[in-house]
């Protein structure tokens, strides 16, 4: 038995055989036309893209029905990557001009888009370099008639180099026990993917072909895979998985059920979503409200400002959809590492510092009206209430109040209807906020503390710098004082205060927050059982 350690995408355990999946020789032949060959060739490469495409959309339908809208829609990302004008004039003037293969064509022009995308300043931008190729591959698929993606007919835990997100929903669930990449990063696609479709997988392995055929056992717990397991080996982490099914039915027993401590404390367990499919999540893991929807996602999502109408949608949609339970929706956070064109922020030193989040909105206030105007007719179909990101003063709160009272005046002389006592709430994400809660605590409803932003201006250590991960201490005493601040000067001005960044869904922290008054928790999907059954267990 051998045991290779790496890095953890799922937590699970999978026993099974191994199906090494090799990408195969990729080298693409480069064969010279005739020019009275280049208009059939021009013909060949519509079709093959218009076939592409279609190979694409139902994957996009397959991915709706098995991990929802949020993931679903790198598919429909990646159809309209093939309809992009400059792409295609591309390979059509290879084509023409060097007198090529359309497949050689194909991959040459997905080869320079991707370095294209991969020099790009922007974060999301880079991001989309190994999308590009993915498509691409595609299409020289079906030119050159060879399948894309992995085929197993029976079970197996699949190792690769790395997985394309479009391998990854293609294959066969049922089938597919774990995941072993050489080279997939935890935030990636697939990793998300992994995580959503529940499919215990590892990465960082250095992996070999010749693992193929052979047992292994996949620990997504400690990132580990076992080649070759010893049979008490494979005892052990058999009752391991029965243990992992067990702990998963109890927590199914946990739907419908309060989130209150033995001695009747109740503490608001709330989701953080990022759009409106991520609902769904929200009502599968039976939460009993949602605690920040981060409303930039719309903004990100748009080609230019979103109009009133097209939030107001969203926002009573989502309210709708919640059926009277707390939503509250963060106003725009747009700035640092999420940028979008059409704001035109200059670029900055230090953007994290910089023009962001409420600073926009105060500067901007046409856009920031029209969203309040959204977020208020909206409050008129549900349960809203409205939450301010990046505060450092009092003065910043009694503008935005002033503005907010603009808006209401503006609706009330429509004769538009609102929930007149919409609740205002405001993060505290900067220590600023923190040593001055007991001032802020007078002016709004409700605190949500924004733990990643606290952390990274507390600790000094920039939350996008995967170098520092190793000194980022979220359970450093500093933030847990801070946490016990805010909730103390939120107490004694008779409101409840909450945590909404990662280190709310730390579970070895709820008991706690529980102790240090912590009023609700708002946490991504798959945390809010795990942490009712805390609740419930805890005096
Ligand atoms: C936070 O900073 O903790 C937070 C919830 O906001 P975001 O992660 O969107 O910056
Ligand atoms: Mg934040």
């Amino acid at each position: 038995m051998e045991k290779f350690v790496g890095k953890t995408i799922f937590k699970g355990v999978a026993i099974g055989e191994i199906f090494f999946y090799d990408k195969g020789d990729s080298t693409i032949k480069r064969t010279a036309l005739p020019e009275s060959a280049v208009e059939s060739e021009l013909e060949k490469f519509q079709q093959a893209r218009t076939t592409a495409q279609e190979q694409i959309h139902a994957l996009y339908e397959k991915a709706m029905k098995e991990v929802g809208e949020s993931e679903a829609g790198i598919f429909e990302i990646h159809e309209m990557m093939l309809d992009d004008d400059d792409l295609i004039e591309q390979i059509e003037n290879i084509i023409r001009t060097q007198l090529v293969n359309a497949e050689y064509a194909v991959s040459i022009g997905g080869d320079n888009a991707s370095k294209m995308f991969a020099a790009m300043d922007d974060e999301y931008m880079r991001g989309r370099a190994a999308d590009v190729l993915d498509v691409c591959s595609r299409v020289v698929s079906v030119l050159t008639g060879k399948s894309t993606g992995a085929n197993f007919d029976k079970p197996i835990i699949i190792v690769a180099d790395d997985l394309a997100p479009s391998e990854t929903v293609q294959m066969d669930k049922e089938k597919l026990l774990g995941i072993c990449l050489r080279s997939g990063s935890v935030s990636s696609h697939t990793a998300i993917l992994a995580r959503t479709m529940t499919i215990p997988a590892v990465t960082g392995m250095d992996i070999k072909p010749e693992w193929h055929g052979r047992q292994a056992i996949i620990d997504g717990f400690e990132g580990a895979i076992y080649l070759d397991p010893t049979a008490e080996t494979i005892d052990k982490f058999v009752q391991k998985q029965a243990e992992i099914a067990e702990e998963r039915r109890l927590l199914q027993e946990l739907k419908g059920k309060d989130d209150v401590t033995k001695s009747g404390r109740h503490l608001k367990l709330y989701c953080n979503i990022g759009s409106i499919g991520d609902v769904a999540l929200v009502q599968k893991n039976d939460a009993k409200g949602i605690g920040l929807f981060r409303s930039e996602f719309i903004y990100l999502d748009s080609k230019d400002y979103p109009t009133e109408d097209e939030q107001f949608n969203v926002y009573r949609q989502v309210a709708e959809l919640m059926a009277g339970k707390k939503v509250i929706i963060r106003t725009c956070d747009i700035g640092a590492d999420k940028q979008a064109d059409y704001f035109n922020i200059p670029k900055e030193e230090n953007p994290a510092m910089g023009f962001r989040a409420i600073r926009i909105c105060l500067e901007r206030v046409e856009m920031f009206k029209t969203q309040l105007r959204a977020l208020l007719r909206a409050s008129a179909f549900g349960n809203i209430a409205v939450m301010y990101p990046m505060i450092i003063s009092v003065d910043e709160v009694l503008k935005i109040k002033g503005i907010m009272g603009e808006v209401k005046a503006e609706l009330d002389e429509l004769g538009i209807k609102y929930d007149k006592n919409i609740e205002q709430g405001i993060m505290i994400e900067t220590p600023a906020a923190v040593i001055i809660s007991d001032l802020l605590a007078k002016e709004v409803d409700f605190f949500s503390i924004g733990s990643n932003d606290l952390t990274q201006y507390t600790l000094a250590i920039d939350r996008q710098n995967p170098k520092l991960e190793s000194l980022c201490d979220t359970h450093h005493p500093a933030i847990l004082r801070m946490i016990k601040t805010v909730c103390d000067n939120a107490h004694a001005a008779g409101i409840w205060a909450g945590i909404c960044g990662e280190l709310g869904a730390d579970t070895t922290l709820t008991k706690t927050f529980l102790e240090m008054g912590v009023d609700e928790l708002s946490v991504s999907p798959s945390f809010v059982l795990p942490i009712r059954n805390i609740v419930r267990d805890t005096e």
